[in-house]
C-alpha cells in the first residue's frame, strides 16, 4: 500500500485523484492539499463526483505530517511557482511526481534551482520527477524509445497537433487563443502569450538520451488564424483572429540541427479539417516515422502517466531524475 497525497485541485490533480481512486488496494490517499478556501472541508467525493469521504484541506502541513511515501503535484509550470510545494514535500521525506513543465527538465530554465533541488532530494534521500504528457512523454520519452531500433541516428522530429478546445482560461491567454493578430505579436514580444511551455525541456531530454550536445534552442510562435466562428465556454474566436499558436522549437549541436519540434495548438481544429495526431521521426538507419492520431489527449495523459509513475518512483535514485532515467513506464494494472 502506498501512501499518497495530491497536491493541487484543478484538471489535473482531479483526474489524477480519480486514477488512485481507481486502486483501492495499491494507494491510500493520506490527504489532498487544496490552494482555494473555499475548498476547504469539501470531500474529494464532492470535487470529483466519485465515493470518497476524504476532506480536501489547505493545511499542507498536516498532510505532509502522515508522511506520504509519495506527493503529486499538480499545481503550476514554473519552477518558482512550484517550490513551496516541492520543498517541504521533500523535507516530509516524499518522493514527489510533478506536472510542472519546467521540472520535466530543471536544468533547462535555472541550473541553480535545479540544483538546490536536487541537493535537497538528495539530503533527504528521495526522488524527483517532473511528468506529463508533453514534456515528458509524446515529445521526449517517446522519440527516445523509438531510437532504441536503430543503428544510428542523426535526427529527430516530432510534432504534436492537438486541439486546445477542452482548456481553461488561463491556457486561453497564454496561447493568444482570441486575440487579433496585432495582439497577438504585442503579447508574444511582452512575454503574456507564450505558447507551449517545454520545448528546451523536451530538446535537453531527448539530447541527454542520445548523449548530444545541445549548444542552441531556438524557438519561433506564430498566430495559427481561423477562417471560420470558432468557440469554447471560454473564448470566442472571430474569422481573421487568433485561434491558436504554432510553436517550433529546434535543439542545435553546434551548426548542426539535431532536434526540431513542431507544436500546432488550436481550438476546435477540426472545423477547418486539421486533424489531430501525433507524429515522430527518426532519421537515421532505419529512419522511424511513426503517426497516431488523434492526439493522445493532453489532460488524460498526463493524469494517467503521472499515476502510472507512482509504483515506480519509490525505487528511483535520490535527486532530480527524469523519465529518460526512469524505467520503461507502463500502465499500472490495479489489484484485485
Ligand atoms: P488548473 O488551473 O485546472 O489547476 C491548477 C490548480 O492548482 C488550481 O486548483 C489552483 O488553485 C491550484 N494551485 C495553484 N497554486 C497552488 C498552490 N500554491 N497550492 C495548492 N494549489 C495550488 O490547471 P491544470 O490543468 O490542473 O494544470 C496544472 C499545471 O500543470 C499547469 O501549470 C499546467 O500548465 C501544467 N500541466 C502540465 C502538463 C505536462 O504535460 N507536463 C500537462 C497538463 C498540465
Amino acid at each position: 500500500m502506498i501512501k499518497v497525497a495530491v497536491w493541487g485541485t484543478g484538471m489535473m490533480g482531479q483526474g489524477l485523484l480519480g486514477f488512485i481512486l481507481d486502486r483501492p488496494k495499491d494507494v491510500e490517499i493520506v490527504g489532498v492539499i487544496a490552494h482555494d478556501p473555499h475548498k476547504e472541508g469539501m470531500t474529494v467525493g464532492e470535487l470529483i463526483g466519485r465515493e470518497c469521504d476524504l476532506p480536501i484541506t489547505t493545511d499542507f502541513e498536516a498532510v505532509l505530517a502522515k508522511k506520504p511515501d509519495v506527493v503529486c503535484i499538480c499545481t503550476q509550470s514554473f519552477l518558482h511557482e512550484v517550490t513551496d510545494q516541492v520543498e517541504p514535500s521533500v523535507k516530509a521525506g516524499a518522493n514527489v511526481l510533478c506536472i510542472a513543465e519546467t521540472l520535466a527538465y530543471p536544468w533547462a530554465s535555472d541550473q541553480q534551482w535545479a540544483e538546490r533541488f536536487d541537493a535537497l532530494a538528495k539530503e533527504h534521500g528521495v526522488s524527483i520527477l517532473g511528468t506529463g504528457v508533453n514534456p515528458g512523454f509524446v515529445l521526449d520519452a517517446l522519440p527516445v524509445m523509438l531510437s532504441s531500433a536503430c543503428l544510428r541516428v542523426d535526427r529527430i522530429e516530432a510534432q504534436r497537433v492537438n486541439d486546445l478546445s477542452p482548456f481553461g482560461p488561463t491556457v486561453m491567454k497564454t496561447q493568444g487563443v482570441g486575440t487579433t493578430v496585432e495582439e497577438f505579436r504585442a503579447g508574444i514580444a511582452d512575454g503574456t502569450i507564450v505558447g507551449h511551455i517545454g520545448f528546451p525541456e523536451s530538446i535537453h531530454l531527448i539530447a541527454q538520451a542520445l548523449g548530444w550536445k545541445i549548444d542552441r534552442v531556438e524557438q519561433t510562435r506564430e498566430p495559427i488564424i481561423t477562417g471560420v466562428e470558432r468557440s469554447t465556454p471560454h473564448v470566442h474566436v472571430a474569422p481573421g483572429d487568433v485561434c491558436g499558436c504554432r510553436h517550433i522549437g529546434w535543439g542545435y549541436s553546434g551548426d548542426e540541427l539535431k532536434i526540431e519540434l513542431i507544436h500546432p495548438q488550436q481550438i476546435h481544429p477540426g472545423l477547418e479539417g486539421q486533424e489531430t495526431g501525433d507524429y515522430i521521426r527518426v532519421f537515421g538507419d532505419p529512419d522511424i516515422n511513426m503517426s497516431n492520431q488523434p492526439e493522445i489527449p493532453g489532460g488524460k495523459g498526463t493524469y494517467a502517466s503521472t499515476g502510472n509513475y507512482i509504483p515506480l518512483i519509490g525505487a528511483a535514485p535520490a535527486g532530480i531524475v527524469t523519465v529518460v532515467d526512469m524505467p520503461l513506464p507502463r500502465f499500472w494494472a490495479p489489484t484485485v
